[in-house]
């Protein structure tokens, strides 16, 4: 016991990392250093993977981790316990849950009926081994008053090859309330001789090389960090499945992708801290998983989760012969204009214009990739309706299921959206607009899409030679790898963009490299 015992005092995400007084407001040029070691927590074999809470509402949390190592029975019980204090004296929920071969021995515990607005420690114990410990919270409830601050993080794109993970420390260090990851989370290429870590095998494309490819991402101890830090909120994008691909389709039109597609949504599932209610059916073609959600934080902010992959119509005019992405001009490809076309689908586009929230100050949308028109030509160059160039993966590809979106939040006043996302491997800072085409029309949202964790930008030439043709683009930097850090209040969202020295250096400083505010009632990013 003593062994375990000490681990766990060595790995406890606090004692590792230190106690933050917090990140706001950062200097410019405030850094994050690699002084603190991570907790690496591989002493424990079965519990290498680390461990993991997200899903969190006012009442509940969902408690995750996956057991590993030779010789696992097909059924182990796991217990696992949650507690008010970080030395386990204070016991506020505990239990047993089955780990299933079947479902890869993952274990997501759900304790229930916890109080609101608190923050909780978990741990984890099989086979005579003890998982390290993780701090988690509860969101708070409107009903008990005013909110305080809200400090969140979002992620994307962490390309396990392409880089280490400093930004994962830097998110860890910052004790945040919530992280939010918004797509690509793995990527299911193989790796390329020239990146910098390897992953294991070729193309995942079944269960098996699924499983494998979650189990080299969650091996690493700054990404196990960042998860025993705070509670996640957890949307998917393409490369948790396959690049590009779009409901049951994938970009090399293969005739076996639904099989795939179910495969890689059940490992998906084994591997985030979803509750069991969100594991996928298997029973239906290309399997279905319902990652589509809210979580209201007090009286500060509805938070809406969507996907934008599970229920899009195929991208645009795309190459002969495929699917998947294409440059697109309106000229070229009439069907952009197409007023059925969508990227949410039909259902989740209501069930978005049903849910907005008109009393809270805020409503933070958590999706995958980037709203506001971006176009890499001059729009002005005469093609009937819509003039520009576009990429047909991103909202770009979907304009008028944009405009319905936005249409919406315009005609109903709705306050404080502001539209998160990722997926375009740079830091994109926009303005979203009633019509993009005239720049001196009202801004209705606004919009923060960070960039990659690891994951390969475009050339900062192109987006620059591209801000002249997108007015409402405030900043695109796709040079910086990183995160942004959020502070919201009800007055206002404090926003700093975070970015990477370094990213073939795990212990790379990272650095504040622009801060914005959002007022409330005043959409649109003013520089910090
Ligand atoms: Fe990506
Ligand atoms: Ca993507």
């Amino acid at each position: 016991m003593s062994t375990t015992r000490r681990q766990f005092l060595h790995t406890s995400t606090a004692a590792a990392l230190g106690s933050s007084s917090g990140w706001w407001p950062p200097a410019h040029g405030q850094e994050t250093t690699a002084e603190p070691a991570a907790s690496t927590p591989t002493e424990s074999p079965r519990f290498d993977l680390g461990i993991a809470s997200g899903s969190p509402t006012a009442h509940s949390i969902v408690l995750w981790t996956r057991l590993t190592g030779d010789g696992l029975p097909p059924r182990v019980e796991v217990r696992w316990e949650l507690a008010h204090d970080e030395s386990f004296k204070r016991i506020a929920a505990r239990g047993i849950e089955t780990a299933e071969a079947a479902w890869a021995h993952s274990v997501h515990a759900q304790p229930r009926g916890l109080a609101p607005g608190r923050w909780y420690w978990y741990r984890f114990q099989a086979l005579g081994e003890r998982s390290v410990t993780g701090r988690t919270r509860t969101a708070p409830l409107a009903a008990s008053g005013a909110t305080a601050p809200l400090r969140f993080a979002i992620a994307s794109c962490q390309r396990y090859d392409a880089g280490h993970y400093a930004a994962w420390r830097d998110v860890a260090a910052q004790n945040l309330d919530l992280v939010m990851f918004l797509g690509d989370y793995i990527y299911e290429g193989a790796s390329r001789s020239s990146f910098p870590r390897r992953h294991e095998g070729g193309d995942a494309r079944t269960l098996a090389t699924y499983r494998a490819r979650y189990a080299t991402y969650k091996r690493d101890p700054l990404l196990q960090a960042a998860h025993a830090s705070a509670p996640w909120l957890m949307v998917w994008d393409d490369h948790e499945v396959d690049n590009d691909y779009a409901g049951l389709q994938d970009s090399h039109l293969d005739a076996d992708f639904a099989a795939r597609r179910a495969a890689a949504y059940q490992a998906y599932w084994e591997h985030m801290p979803f509750p069991h209610s969100a594991r996928p059916r298997l029973d239906v073609p290309g399997g279905a998983m319902r990652i589509t959600g809210r979580l209201d934080w007090g009286t500060l902010a509805r938070i809406h989760l969507l996907d934008d992959r599970q229920y899009r119509d195929p991208q645009v005019c795309p190459r002969p012969g495929q699917g998947g992405s294409n440059t697109v001009t309106a000229a070229n490809c009439p069907a952009l204009l197409d007023p059925r076309r969508t990227l949410l689908g039909t259902e989740q586009e209501r069930w978005l214009a049903e849910g907005w929230d008109l009393r809270r100050p805020w409503n933070l949308v958590a999706q995958q990739t980037l709203m506001a028109r971006h176009s890499w030509t001059d729009t002005a160059d005469g093609s009937a309706g819509l003039g520009g160039t576009y990429w047909s993966d991103g909202w770009d590809g979907y304009p008028l299921s944009r405009n319905r979106l936005l249409g919406t939040v315009a005609e109903r006043r709705v306050p404080g959206v502001v539209v998160l996302g990722g997926d375009v491997h740079a830091h994109v800072v926009a303005d979203l607009k009633a019509d993009f085409d005239r720049p001196e029309s009202p801004t209705v949202a606004t919009e923060f899409c960070g960039t990659s964790i690891t994951s390969h930008g475009r050339p900062q030439e192109l987006l620059d030679m591209a801000r002249s043709f997108n007015p409402h683009v405030q900043w695109s930097r796709s040079d910086r790898r990183g995160c942004m850090l959020f502070t919201l209040d009800a007055k206002q969202l404090q926003v700093a963009l975070r970015a990477v020295d370094d990213v073939n250096d795990p212990a790379s400083a990272v650095r504040t490299s622009a801060s914005f505010v959002v007022e409330a009632g005043r959409p649109g990013a003013v520089s910090a």
